[in-house]
């Protein structure tokens, strides 16, 4: 349902000027419901707001379902508002894509064989595209204005990164390093917290960590369009977990298999 325009403003996302919504960043819905209040909203054209419910909903259960958030409480209360609302009669497909999407993978650690676990895709476009809005709204709330129309803003989850990627790593890790340095802000004890450096230069190009149930990263640059970098695209299956790379013997076993770039995988705990 779309919210209903509050008073005329200026949408964070499109820069259009008219009756506007407030929109939550992050997803007011990762939280549990105690630390519900004083979360940071921005504002929002009534079309943009209405556009994301769905990305929402997904990021909530791909973050909550995975088995290195589940001491975290949020993510427990946001896994239970997944089972349920799968449980519902109208979301029969979506229950049945959820379960055809978890499969069996061989587990591997610094060349341990940890056993059969369950992974699921996870479609890190989309899952990226809610960071993206998000890294939007707190660089309007952060620096009063909004990311011009000029500036991209470019997501790297980690997931995404091999460990053996060395480049890439110590290249992220600088990153991260340096947007650290402009403190860490929390927004709910163990849900989100981020991180931003502003750039000497160029008061719209800024250095992002965010931080999702203790164990979920993503970094973000914003930069002009035509320069913003752009990551090497990943050949073969992604991380399942960042604590636990598969040896390249054993890549192929992962249901990912490289068919789509941007899906990674992560170990879940469905069900449960
Ligand atoms: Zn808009």
């Amino acid at each position: 349902m779309e919210p209903r325009p509050t008073k005329t403003g200026t949408c964070v996302y499109c820069g259009k000027i008219g009756p506007v919504t407030r929109d939550h960043i992050p997803p007011r819905a990762i939280f549990a419901k105690h630390h519900r209040h004083g979360l940071l909203s921005v504002d929002s054209c009534r079309s943009c707001n209405g556009s994301f419910a769905k990305d929402d909903e997904y990021f909530r259960s791909m973050l909550a379902m995975r088995d290195d958030v589940a001491a975290v409480p949020d993510a427990r209360e946001a896994l239970e508002s997944t089972v349920r609302s799968l449980n519902r009669p109208q979301q029969a497909r979506l229950r049945a894509a959820t379960m055809r999407n978890i499969q069996p993978v061989e587990k591997w650690q610094s060349g341990l064989y940890l056993g059969r676990r369950l992974a699921y895709n996870v479609d890190l476009t989309r899952m990226n595209r809610v960071v993206e809005r998000t890294v939007r709204g707190l660089f309007s709330n952060e620096f009063g204005h909004r990311l011009p129309d000029d500036y991209a803003v470019h997501v790297i989850a980690t997931d995404q990164l091999y460990q053996d990627d060395i480049r890439t790593m110590v290249g992220i890790d600088r990153v991260a390093r340096m947007a650290l340095t402009g403190g860490v802000r929390r927004l709910a004890e163990g849900a989100f917290e981020y991180a931003v450096s502003p750039t000497v230069d160029d008061p719209n190009a800024s250095i992002w960590v965010l931080r999702f149930y203790v164990n979920v990263y993503f970094t973000a640059l914003t930069g002009p369009r035509d320069r913003i970098p752009t990551m090497r695209r990943h050949r073969r299956p992604p991380l399942s977990s960042p604590a636990a790379p598969s040896p390249p013997s054993t890549a192929s076993a992962a249901p990912s298999s490289g068919s789509s770039p941007d899906r990674s995988s992560a170990a879940g705990r469905p069900g449960t």
